[in-house]
């Protein structure tokens, strides 16, 4: 069939606000923001809500075995390769409300706009829901984008285990989302991701869009100490065998690490989980996840094995033991410069200010990229300020950026 040329277009912003506010009302943190991590009766009822949307649009839903959600709008060609276009609508567990979120609902509007004009572009268009890309609930972040990508098995994301030991598997199915599609396996003629830049640098320079060259190359580890319980009063100094100060030794390292690197690298201690966690006992059990960043994979790389070595050190001070139970990384691949290209040039067709941009946050277009052509765009954040309930984005702004992505898309799935 011959393409029919389309008209310009641009997407109803008040509709895709009406979205975004709609999601901002389901699973509502403490301080305004969300609070709506994976596999939660939050993230079910927001999942209902976006499936309801879809299907509303016309589009055929399915679910895979990771519990991604994908909405397909059928092309001219309709046995061509999809153009897959998503992002996550899970949050932190003091999260905000545009993360991930503005990526999946200017999807919406990538499947709403076409219907809404009568259009079909030559290929399929599928907007997804990665599940977990946070990991707040399940760690590692970017799971269920990462069975996608072939670098894990189902079986591996279904045992993942929450801090209280629920299974990641039991919980997909409690939800409803336990889907029969294969993960993954399937060609994709490319993969488009918006999100909001999670730093300030667009909003010092003024750009509304933001064209992702690469990002940051990240490592994190989970580290286990294995101490012993005894009395906190008359067991003897020398005799302690205190996981938990193992853990504080080492913790305390990781961030001298960081600052030995500052400003490009970065260090994380974010999560530790004690047992038993109780006034009178020394704990006898502590995990703790860390992270290291930096923009040069090698320097990275240094980072992590002084970070191995600050765990011997710390074990062996505490008179612990300590293991390294994961690890994981992301963060160098490469972008695909054509549909970069698309990006810039309907930034440039719109008159909408842009630049290129690294990334030091983790997205699930990393591991998509790994598997199908991937252009990863970020629109501002107030402030930097993210992964916080006060996160917020400029909304004139943060609508140039999603009709910019939303040309290239289309541009994309009409070639
Ligand atoms: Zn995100």
């Amino acid at each position: 069939m011959p393409p029919t040329p389309l008209p310009n277009l641009s997407i109803d912003t008040d509709r895709l606000w009406s979205t975004l506010d709609r999601s901002a009302e389901i699973g509502v943190g403490k301080a305004g923001g969300l609070r709506r991590v994976a596999l939660s009766d939050d993230d079910k009822v927001m999942r209902d809500q976006f499936v309801e949307w879809c299907e509303g649009t016309g589009c055929a839903v399915t679910v895979d075995a990771a519990g991604n959600i994908f909405a397909r709008r059928a092309g001219r060609e309709d046995d061509l390769p999809p153009v897959v276009v998503g992002s996550h609508l899970d949050t932190q567990a003091a999260g905000g409300r545009f993360d991930g979120i503005l990526g999946v609902l200017s999807g919406l509007e990538i499947l709403r706009t076409p219907a809404d004009n009568d259009i079909t572009t030559r290929r399929p268009i599928e907007v997804v829901n990665w599940t977990n890309e946070e990991g707040a609930r399940f760690a590692p972040p970017m799971a269920a984008s990462c069975v996608f990508a072939g670098l894990q098995t189902i079986d591996w994301l279904h045992d993942l285990h929450d801090d209280d030991g629920i299974r990641f598997g039991d919980e997909l199915a409690r939800i409803g989302y336990l889907g029969d599609a294969p993960v993954g396996g399937r060609e994709l003629d490319s993969y488009f991701e918006l999100h909001i830049e999670q730093d300030s640098l667009m909003e010092e320079t003024g750009a509304a869009v933001g064209v992702l060259t690469g990002g940051y190359y990240s490592h994190a580890l989970t580290c286990v100490f294995h101490g012993e319980c005894a009395h906190t009063g008359p067991t003897e100094m020398k005799l302690r065998k205190n996981a938990m100060v193992g853990a504080a030794y080492f913790l305390a390292a990781v961030n001298d690490i960081g600052w030995e690197y500052e400003p490009v690298g970065r260090t994380s201690a974010s999560r530790m989980q004690i047992w038993p966690n109780k006034f009178g006992i020394l704990p006898e059990y502590t995990e703790v996840t860390v992270d290291m960043r930096h923009k040069e994979r090698a320097v990275t790389n240094e980072m992590v094995e002084k970070t191995r070595a600050a765990l011997t050190e710390a074990a062996k001070k505490a008179n612990v033991e300590a293991e390294i139970t994961a690890e994981w990384t992301f963060g160098d691949e490469v972008f695909d410069a054509d549909c970069a290209q698309l990006v810039r040039d309907a930034a440039e067709t719109r008159g909408v200010s842009q630049m290129d941009i690294t990334s030091i946050a983790g997205h699930d277009a990393y591991y998509i990229s790994r598997i199908a052509p991937t252009a990863l765009v970020f629109s501002p954040c107030i402030d930097g300020i993210t992964h916080n309930e006060a996160e917020d984005v400029p909304r004139e702004a943060t609508n140039e950026a999603v009709n910019v992505f939303f040309d290239a898309v289309v541009a994309r799935a009409d070639r």
